[in-house]
């Protein structure tokens, strides 16, 4: 047989042919170089062969035996097998096959998980070989090792990918190339990267699949970072931006904008704003901070940079809603001025939109305000310096915005109110600068967190109605907008109903336990709830009783913002000004939920998340959250950023409503820190970078071996790596370089443009 290649075709491989060729194809497995690259998702140890009277419930081992009896009843499958010191039962669920080949008398060698059934042992699913009565079995297996196993299919099993693979390994000369240049896998002692392929698919011990591991990671972290080194160099290196230098003078005038001074993180971001903006390329800063610590200002101060020198600048908010609050904002800080701002907005008629076109066109305008819709192509500037892309909660996207303008690239201010774990900022926004608010504001109160289950609903709901009868003001936010299925409260599809049902059980416990649900950790009861930090100066104080603790509502169903609503109106908080809002109101209904909310005539609003995204009420002092562990730790960051923005201390509940102690399990960190770098730590090893970010979305390639959480100094090795190969070699063009260039292609696929461009 001729030598595999890497572009070979799979069905060229022993055992597939085109019919099985067509279930790898199912995988996405086209070629040996897939089938080589495509590595066990985890392993299996199994011990060597042992005699049947040593087995233990739990081990993967494998047993040399006669087979005693067969017995099938479709679908599965049992063979009673003794080996001289004891005897044991192979059970397969499916017939497989087995059928036919064993009958008693043969030898057979089995191998799989050992499991305890009726009081014997059982191998389970074993992989067997079947031998004549008589036949000597000479290769034995002998010594624990370790066995990977593959994520198969329906149709294409673990087992006969295996088999496949080790039809190619069986080649004395594997189809890999080197990728890594042979100085670096001389620093770092890697092992070649056949050898590491190999080991990846067949162990010989544990430390060399460790060594196999680490090398492939390395190898991934490093492309994964020479793109971002590359489109690093291409963003710095190579394109021209306006110098706008900020004179004393310039500086002053913005500084008398604002009726505060700035505090200490954003004057250090300030400072790094005014380098880049000196340097003549474009800036393209990532600023990271908490929702309400400064960034607006902040990013206001570069947008009157550009306009000092004649220039344009543009402000992008995610949402509508956020525009006009960031314009408003504005508004407050440029009354007086002569900077000529506009909102542009989607309500617009024809004729004012194309009026301020125009106007933005001519240059008649200094500052705009705006949606996505200012990427639309009849939006175009005269001389656009500054774009800030206000991101809010979601990641920054890598790609410019390409906003219509002539002259220089504009430059670039990205801000986002979710704290980036060093080790994604790392991997994600490598190719940024990014500053960081660290402090907020002077003057700002306190924000408690509790952590509550869904029995204590009404007590909650009770404590919070007094808060808001002393002139507080709440919002409640639920995950669904409800009442998508008539007025059926309870949903009970999915996985979703049974976990309703289960809560029905575990709340109903409650009720007869409640002495019990006090006690326990998880679960504070609400004594210290009338702790005075918490409640403002003159609201009556009052414990909660055991009789209400008994009397608690059974609140099960997945909470919608409509079915609150009307609970809460109907129930403990009868009588008093409630809103609603949702994502499917019009904008106009949102926006005069919202005004009613921030002028003070609405006590609360019950709302789906599109409050996350913005609104600014300073006066809102608690948040609860319903079935808080939907949602991620970041997320709920945010929600809980909505409130602690005024000088008061502000309360924050959150709802759990999830498994067991589980759920409030996973938010106790919520109650621990504020920090919201450390949340963004836990949420990333609660959920992962993917969930975090993302993935594609944001451009980061698929890892197939490292992990950038537990791998973080191979990435933080390969990451330096990559930005002295492309130091030294921008282009690529060194043999011990090029050979890169292809791994690159397939990592990255269409979006090497990027690199490609340079
Ligand atoms: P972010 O955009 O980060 O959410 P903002 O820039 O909107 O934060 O600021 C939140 C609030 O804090 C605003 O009301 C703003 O006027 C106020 N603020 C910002 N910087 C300061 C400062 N240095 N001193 C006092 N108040 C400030
Ligand atoms: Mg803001």
């Amino acid at each position: 047989m001729a030598a595999l290649r890497s572009d070979s075709p799979i069905q060229f491989v022993k055992g597939v042919g085109p019919a099985r060729a067509e279930w790898f194809a199912g995988l996405g497995l086209a070629t040996v170089g897939d089938l080589l690259e495509y590595y066990p998702f985890r392993y299996e140890s199994e011990t060597g062969l042992v005699d049947i009277a040593d087995l233990q419930p739990g081990m993967t081992a494998t047993v040399q035996g006669e087979v005693q009896r067969v017995r099938g009843r479709r679908p599965g499958l049992r063979a009673e097998i003794y080996d001289g010191t004891e005897s044991c039962t192979l059970r397969w669920f499916q017939q497989y096959g087995h059928r036919q080949s064993l009958y008693v008398g043969a030898m057979v060698l089995a191998t799989g998980k050992v499991q305890e059934y009726n009081d014997r042992l059982e191998i389970v699913q074993p992989r067997v070989q079947v031998f004549e009565p008589d036949a000597v079995i000479l290769s034995r297996p002998h010594g624990a090792r370790r066995v990977g196993v593959y994520r198969g299919n329906a149709t294409l099993k673990s087992s006969l990918i295996r088999r496949t693979v080790q039809h190619v390994l069986e080649q004395p000369r594997l189809p890999v190339e080197e990728i890594v240049p042979p100085e670096l896998v001389g620093k770092h002692d890697l092992l070649s990267r056949e050898v590491a392929i190999r080991q990846m698919h067949s162990p010989s011990s544990e430390p060399e699949l460790e060594r196999a591991h680490a090398r492939l990671a390395y190898e991934e972290f490093l492309l994964m970072e020479l793109a971002m080194a590359l489109r690093r160099y291409k963003l710095v290196s190579l394109q021209r931006g306006r110098k706008l230098h900020v004179t004393p003078e310039i500086d002053r005038r913005i500084r008398a904008r604002f009726p505060f001074s700035l505090t200490r993180s954003q004057e250090e971001v300030v400072r790094d704003i005014v380098r880049d903006l000196d340097s003549g390329r474009p800036m393209t800063r990532l600023l990271q901070g908490d929702v309400g610590s400064g960034k607006t200002v902040v990013a206001l101060y570069a947008c009157l940079v550009a306009v000092a020198h004649g220039r344009q600048a543009a402000i992008m908010a995610p949402t509508e809603i956020l525009a006009a609050q960031h314009f408003a904002n504005i508004e407050r800080y440029l009354a007086g001025s002569r900077v000529r701002h506009t909102l542009l907005r989607g309500g617009h008629s024809k004729k004012i939109r194309a009026e301020a076109l125009a106007q933005i066109e001519r240059g008649k305008i200094d500052l705009v305000v705006g949606t996505q819709a200012l990427l639309e192509k009849d939006v175009a500037f005269r001389d656009l310096a500054m774009v800030v892309v206000d991101e809010q909660h979601k990641f920054g996207v890598l790609q410019r915005a390409n906003f219509r303008t002539k002259g220089p690239l504009p430059h670039y201010l990205v801000m986002t109110a979710t704290p980036i774990p060093r080790t994604l900022a790392m991997t994600v926004f490598g190719d940024l600068d990014v500053s960081l608010i660290k402090e907020m504001p002077p003057g700002r109160g306190k924000t408690i967190t509790k952590i509550v289950t869904s029995g204590q609903w009404k007590t909650v709901m009770g404590y919070v109605r007094q808060r808001l009868e002393a002139g507080e003001q709440a919002y409640v936010v639920c995950p669904l907008i409800g009442e998508e299925k008539g007025t059926k409260a309870r949903r009970d599809e999915g996985t979703e109903g049974r976990d309703g049902r289960r809560e029905a059980q575990r709340d109903a416990g409650v009720r007869t336990a409640s002495a019990s649900e006090r006690s326990s950790e998880r679960a504070p009861p609400f004594q210290g709830w009338g702790m005075d930090s918490q409640r403002p100066a003159g609201a009556p104080s009052r414990r909660n009783s055991a009789e209400e603790w008994m009397g608690a509502e059974t609140k099960t169903s997945l909470a919608s913002a409509k079915q609150t609503y009307r609970e809460l109106a109907d129930g403990p908080w009868k009588g008093l000004d409630v809103g609603l809002l949702h994502g499917s109101l019009r904008t106009a209904d949102k926006q005069a939920v919202i005004e009613a909310f921030a002028a003070g005539k609405l006590h609360a609003v019950v709302a789906t998340t599109v409050v996350e995204v913005g609104v600014d009420v300073p006066n809102a002092t608690i948040m609860v959250v319903e079935h808080a562990d939907r949602y991620g730790l970041s997320q709920l960051h945010q929600l809980r950023g909505r409130v602690g923005r005024g000088h008061k201390d502000s309360l924050c509940v959150l709802i759990a409503r999830g498994q067991g102690g589980k759920a409030a399990e996973r938010l106790a960190v919520m109650a621990e820190t504020t920090d919201g770098f450390k949340i963004a730590e836990a949420d990333l090893r609660q959920r992962g970078p993917g969930e975090l970010l993302g993935t594609r979305q944001h451009g980061l390639p698929e890892l197939r071996v490292g992990d950038i959480l537990n791998d973080f100094a191979l990435l933080e090795q390969a990451r330096q790596d990559a930005f002295e190969i492309v130091a030294r070699d921008p282009k690529l063009e060194r043999p011990e370089h090029a050979r890169m260039i292809p791994a690159l292609k397939r990592m990255f696929g269409a979006k090497l443009a990027l690199i490609d461009a340079g």
